[in-house]
């Protein structure tokens, strides 16, 4: 049925159900100040986020000493890429002309390295807070959060559960942060989940409980197992509104790193920012702080394997959660494990309708293309799923792109790219090797 439709629909719908890599603009975006009013979140729900991890990072720094340097913020590098530009002009066709060229290293995240960094430990720590208040082990915000350090505190989180299913980043995250405060900590993986990643988890003491199915099934049974222990909290990828508000915090800190950089981002001087797409979540949150901060000045992309495009079949025919990419036809499979979802968040596709300026899809193929191009130019390595962010820029010079650019008055000589690296420094190096000698056909 929903088949017959796209097919008949043509465009990018036709290019979504033949697994075609395509580009897709949002004909639903609206000005960002009307569609503000109207969305679940605020600025508001963003800057206690802010402010959450404000309190909470001496105990971060404790934690885990690489964020010392920072004060316990859990924070990435903005990169200037210039070698990249170069190599994505010569090899790739993409001329950004004027345009300067960052990539965001939520790859190089501290604790978790990748973007789950943000909004998975932002919902443990939330948590934490809470049970941790209700049991006077803090006595207010104002208290010090180093407290929950002690051996008391952690006797405390070792009579609760945190679980949540994951293909792998997610995992990852909530694993490492629980298994740090004391947590018993149970992490649900899906088959495509990386066996290092589990390994990873189970040296921390994490009990990793693996399904021979999907990323799907792995949450059904994490969730009903959590939901039937009054003790356990699970973290819920699909509907997380905390997950969402972690993920947003990267804006405001993203924005001085750009003016550090001499960026201006204005009517005149406009922002590209392609960030890849699994549940929508991560991308989702990210891109409702980038509005927040830079409104119709800035353009989000979303960037999804052509075998999982879920986000954009949802927002392409407005059935968001309520349809998967297995009823488009698609296997869900990819090489890109971290995006390897077949059915968006319940929330995420709603909120983005208004704001976000398309989607671009990508084969397995090109990620590995891209993988090396990044490693030899810039000596950057980032995983697999990572790399769909810079499909973004190859699309520029797409039909579609083009009209986007016209339609909105985009000075490309004077705009700035960012590509979301999205994860990759857990990778063990095996496993780089692997994966910078991997070639598929497009
Ligand atoms: C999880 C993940 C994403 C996408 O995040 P969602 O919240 O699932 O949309 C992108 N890249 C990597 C490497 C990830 O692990």
């Amino acid at each position: 049925m929903i088949r017959e439709q796209l097919a008949a629909a043509g465009g990018a719908a036709a290019d979504l159900i033949a697994a075609r890599e395509t580009v897709w603009i949002n004909p639903g975006r609206q000005p960002f100040a009307r569609a503000a009013s109207a969305l679940p979140f605020r600025r508001q729900d963003a800057a206690e986020a802010a402010a959450r991890l404000r309190r909470f990072a001496p105990l971060l720094a404790r934690l885990f000493p690489e964020t010392a340097s920072r004060g316990g913020l859990i924070e990435s590098p903005l990169t200037e890429i210039p070698r990249m530009k170069e190599r994505l002009r010569t090899d790739c066709g993409a001329d950004l002309g004027g345009g300067r060229l960052f990539l965001k290293r939520d790859s190089d995240l501290a604790v978790a390295g990748s973007v789950k960094a943000r909004g998975g430990i932002y919902e443990v720590l939330k948590h934490s807070e809470e049970l941790a208040l209700a049991a006077g082990l803090l006595s207010g915000y104002d208290d010090d959060y180093t407290r929950l350090a002690s051996p008391e505190a952690r006797r405390f989180f070792a009579g609760h559960k945190m679980q949540v299913g994951s293909t792998g980043n997610l995992g990852l995250s909530i694993g490492i942060m629980s298994a740090a405060l004391g947590y018993q900590a149970i992490v649900h993986m899906s088959a495509d989940a990386k066996q290092w990643k589990k390994d990873c988890l189970r040296a921390r003491g994490v009990t990793v409980v693996e399904y021979a199915g999907d990323y799907g099934q792995a949450v059904a049974r994490g969730r009903a197992d959590s939901d039937a222990d009054p003790a356990s909290y699970f973290v819920d990828d699909e509907n997380s509104r905390d997950l969402f508000a972690g993920y947003a915090v990267a804006a405001e800190r993203l924005a001085g790193q750009l003016s550090d950089a001499g960026v201006t981002v204005d009517g005149a001087h406009p922002l590209l920012v392609t960030i890849p797409c699994g549940v929508g979540g991560a991308p989702g949150g990210i891109a409702f702080g980038l509005k927040l901060i830079y409104g119709d000045s800035v353009h989000v992309f979303f960037a999804e394997p052509t075998q999982a495009p879920c986000m954009l079949l949802g927002l392409m025919t407005g059935l968001y959660d309520g349809v998967c990419v297995q009823d488009a036809g698609l296997t869900g499979r990819t090489h890109a494990d971290g995006l390897a979802v077949g059915r968006p968040s319940g929330f995420v596709g709603r909120i983005m309708a208004p704001l976000l300026s398309g989607e671009v899809t990508v084969a397995d193929g090109r990620l590995y293309g891209l993988l090396r191009l990044l490693w030899q130019s810039e000596g950057i390595f980032i995983e697999p799923s990572a790399c769909a962010a810079f499909r973004g820029v190859l699309a520029l010079p797409a039909e579609a792109m083009r009209r986007y650019a016209a339609d909105n008055g985009l000075d490309l000589d004077r705009a700035a790219h960012i590509a979301w690296a999205t994860g990759g420094a857990l990778v063990p190096p095996e496993q780089r090797r692997i994966f910078l000698n991997t070639r598929l056909p497009l």
